[in-house]
């Protein structure tokens, strides 16, 4: 069908010279994550836009080690068209196989919430049943518990099977912004140093012009807003409501720093129960990067940084970072569109930072209008981010809900008093079966509708099942030797996979591992799913 359908028309119409009303010229102001990623996106969709990026550096960017998801990796080379090994010799990214989550049952070692969760490989029930926990239940879960990555040694030259196993980047927030200020230069995106002093209305919900502390003005004809928490044009001269997540998210401060990890890369994100909170390690080639996220409500910022260096005492350079969760009730306002901080935030807890900036922005460039004469498609696309951002709130409150590792006043704060309502439906089908993903098809259609999260049910699953919620186990019909076979088959597959500092190597030194991850027609990531998901 996908085929042979008739070819669908273009949306990258350019405006007629002669339109008056015609978008030709785009101001991103921010020179964050958000920022750069959208006049990159905006340049390579619609190379014929004057893009402008404006940003002070008076004003620092949030700068923090990132962990990401794996459509990331899609989004990165085959949107926005970035070579993977130069990505690679630049920016120097680690491989996130999935989350460690330190989490669950006080008595219980941690899990593996993997991004080959939809496979069951292994099996889930059976590695609950065989071994009281989830985790083995993928192959990747076991190269998690090993610390293993897919390349191995086979006579004398690595084999890869990275194409096979979808991962994520961990990425240094200050190398790659960096990078990408490259690219933006090298593609033609102008650049403006200055700070924005004042955002002028041109009628309700346009923007007509800005000024700048050093006394210029500039105008555009769409102005993207990606000011980070400070929101400057779409919550502080819009004055957008802002629908706060508190209810389910109790946290609003992290504290940050690095920690040295002797050569040895995690191929994976850590998630460990804090007093108060959590904290995340994310491996960088140099260190470990840490952040205890906590709540001010439970805990100083003395008791936090207290904890975070007693729980690690090699840790150093610590920095205070506060934050609101919750998102604006609209991204798209007038001639105003937000992404990254100035729309919404959450807690890194399940890395989705950098994933919704680039779901809002394929959504802009998607929508962007050829001439203000047209029907903007607002609606639409501030209906379809707002629900996604809910989902991931009530997402992560079935993290907080249902961890019982700890018995602190926090823990007992979030277990009595934490909103997940939204994911009340899915919750009662996962008590009344689980797990999900093995649930009737036409059933799992209707939760679908329910949790329109990147993770899926497969997400729901792992961590549910993971932190040993109560659930009727659906019926297994085989022994558990016979998962225990396949186990012992996955173990020693696993046993001769590469540590991630060897397999990054063998990366470096073997361009074709990323062209066969890229260009594939059996990777997760090959070229042809990029259309399947708005990236071509
Ligand atoms: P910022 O990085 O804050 O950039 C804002 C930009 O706006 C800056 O360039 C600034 O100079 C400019 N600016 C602001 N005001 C003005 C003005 N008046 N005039 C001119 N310029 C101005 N995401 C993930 O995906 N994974 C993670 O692991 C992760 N961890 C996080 C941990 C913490 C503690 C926090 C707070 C966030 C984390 N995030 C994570 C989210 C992530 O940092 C952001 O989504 C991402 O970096 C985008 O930031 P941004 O570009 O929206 O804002």
């Amino acid at each position: 069908l996908t085929q042979h359908h008739e070819a669908v028309a273009s949306d990258r119409r350019r405006p007629a010279d002669d339109d008056p009303q015609g978008v030709r010229s785009v101001g991103v102001i921010g020179g964050g994550t958000a920022g750069y990623m959208a006049a990159l996106a905006l340049k390579a969709k619609r190379p014929w836009l004057d893009v402008t990026l404006v940003q002070s550096k008076e004003i620092p960017i949030i700068g923090v080690g990132e962990a990401t998801v794996t459509y990331m990796v899609m989004f990165l080379h085959h949107y926005l068209g970035i070579d993977a090994n130069e990505l690679y010799r630049k920016v120097m990214p680690t491989w996130k196989l999935g989350i460690k989550f330190d989490w669950g049952p006080a008595e219980d070692e941690p899990f593996m919430a993997t991004f080959d969760w939809h496979h069951h490989s292994i099996g889930g029930l059976g590695a609950l049943d065989a071994t009281g926990s989830v985790n083995g239940f993928t192959l990747q879960s076991l190269m998690m518990m090993a610390d293993r990555s897919a390349v191995f040694e086979v006579d004398g030259k690595p084999v890869s099977l990275m194409k096979y196993l979808p991962f994520a980047y961990h990425l240094d927030n200050a190398r790659f912004v960096g990078y990408l200020t490259e690219l933006a230069e090298q593609r033609g995106i102008t650049h403006v140093e200055a700070r924005l002093a004042d955002v002028v209305l041109g009628g309700e919900e346009w923007v007509d012009h800005l000024t700048t502390t050093d006394g210029r003005e500039l105008t555009f004809d769409f102005y993207v807003d990606c000011t980070g928490f400070r929101s400057m044009l779409l919550g502080k001269t819009l004055g957008t409501p802002f629908h706060s997540y508190s209810d389910t998210l109790f946290t609003n401060s992290a504290v940050t720093g690095n920690m040295p990890h002797d050569g040895v890369l995690k191929p994976y994100t850590t998630a460990t129960t804090m007093q108060a909170g959590w904290t995340w390690n994310i491996p960088t080639p140099e260190s470990d990067h840490i952040g205890y996220v906590y709540s001010t409500d439970h805990i100083s910022d003395e008791q936090a940084a207290d904890e975070i260096k007693e729980r690690f005492p090699t840790v150093d350079g610590l920095r205070q970072v506060r934050f609101r969760s919750g998102r604006h009730d609209k991204a798209w306002r007038g001639n105003v569109y937000a992404i990254g901080n100035s729309y919404a935030f959450v807690e890194p807890l399940e890395s989705t930072g950098l994933l919704m900036s680039a779901l809002s922005i394929q959504a802009m460039v998607a929508t962007l209008p050829t001439s203000w004469s047209e029907t903007p498609a607002r609606d639409v696309v501030n209906l379809g981010l707002g629900q996604r951002w809910d989902a991931i709130r009530w997402f992560l409150g079935i993290h907080y809900k249902f961890n019982t590792k700890v018995d602190t006043p926090f823990w007992k704060d979030v277990r009595d008093r934490c909103d997940v309502s939204g994911f009340k439906p899915l919750l009662d089908l996962y008590a009344n079966g689980a797990p999900l993903t093995r649930r009737d098809p036409f059933l799992l259609d209707l939760a679908l509708g329910a949790a329109p999260t990147f993770f899926g049910l497969a997400g729901i699953d792992n961590l549910l099942l993971g932190q040993k919620v109560p659930a009727t186990k659906l019926e297994r019909t085989e022994t558990n030797d016979d998962w225990w076979q396949r186990r012992k088959a996955a173990d020693a597959l696993v046993a001769k996979a590469m540590s991630q500092a060897d397999a990054l190597q063998a990366f470096a030194e073997h361009p074709e591992f990323n062209k066969q991850l890229l260009e594939d027609f059996d990777s997760w990531a090959g070229r042809h799913i990029a259309p399947y998901i708005g990236m071509n």
